[in-house]
């Protein structure tokens, strides 16, 4: 697992991993646009994204690298970072939050392993970019944000879509979401430093989480967790780097 994510960096901070090689530079220079263009000049870089970012390294699965090609992802990016919105790195979408680097959605949505019909929970709405490659898998997308200015931000970026699938609110997602509960998937995009047993609790039998567990402001342990009966199996998938889980008082 090579990428950082979901990082509480400034982009100066982010580093390209030395293997990427963009072929092509990005046909959108910083500052030169003034408004969104539409999704199809951007077919061909986000195209560059999935081959060299996704398929280049780990990821395989073509349900995964369909839904990454699909989901016009500079619509999820600030104005200020057009021109980086295909890159692979994280990206900052205000109040110290960010956009996670593409290459970890796609590790996190391929962990989760989410089949059509599925119920899936996401925990960090954020940009609304993660929840918007689920609702590519499954009808049925739940996301809470703890940030309300986040929360509605992506809540008109869904309508604006047309993401019907999506069903977002602003809250503490530490409690899950017990009215839509069980889950057969979980996906926290913020990490804390230990599991959150209400979570545990609305995982399906058979349910898998996918959740950074580790201390704030450094890197995580992204682990998958899959419940089996009152049994919940660990595999560790290596070092993430996230922003931290926080709490309502
Ligand atoms: N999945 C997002 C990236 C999220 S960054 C995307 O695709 O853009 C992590 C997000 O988790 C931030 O927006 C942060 O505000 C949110 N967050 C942090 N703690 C939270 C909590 N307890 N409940 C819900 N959201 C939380």
């Amino acid at each position: 697992m090579g990428g950082l994510s979901c990082a509480p960096s400034t982009p100066s901070e982010m580093v390209t991993p030395a293997q990427i090689t963009l072929t092509t530079p990005s046909p959108f220079p910083p500052g030169t646009l003034t408004e969104i263009p539409s999704s199809d000049s951007y077919t061909e870089v986000r195209q560059r994204m999935v081959e060299q970012q996704l398929r280049g390294r780990d990821i395989t699965n073509e349900v995964v690298l369909g839904a990454m090609s699909e989901v016009p992802r500079h619509k999820f990016v600030p104005a200020d970072y057009l021109s980086s919105a295909y890159s692979d790195y994280p990206l900052p979408i205000g109040f110290g939050q960010t956009i996670s680097q593409p290459y970890i959605v796609a590790v996190m949505t391929e962990l989760a392993d989410v089949q059509p019909g599925e119920k899936v929970l996401e925990i960090g709405t954020g940009s609304g970019y993660q929840a918007a490659i689920l609702a590519q898998l499954t009808d049925s997308v739940y996301t809470i944000e703890i940030i309300p200015e986040l929360a509605q931000r992506a809540q008109d970026t869904f309508k604006q879509l047309g993401y019907k699938q999506i069903t977002a609110k602003q809250a503490d997602g530490y409690g899950g979401w017990e009215e839509y509960a069980p889950f057969e998937a979980i996906i926290v995009t913020a990490a804390p430093d230990h599991v959150p047993q209400p979570l545990v609790n609305q995982l399906a039998d058979g349910g898998k989480m996918v959740i950074p567990i580790g201390p704030p402001g450094g890197y995580q342990s992204l682990w998958l967790l899959e419940r089996q009966g009152d049994e919940v199996i660990r595999t560790n998938w290596g070092g993430v780097r996230f922003v931290p889980l926080t709490r309502s008082e």
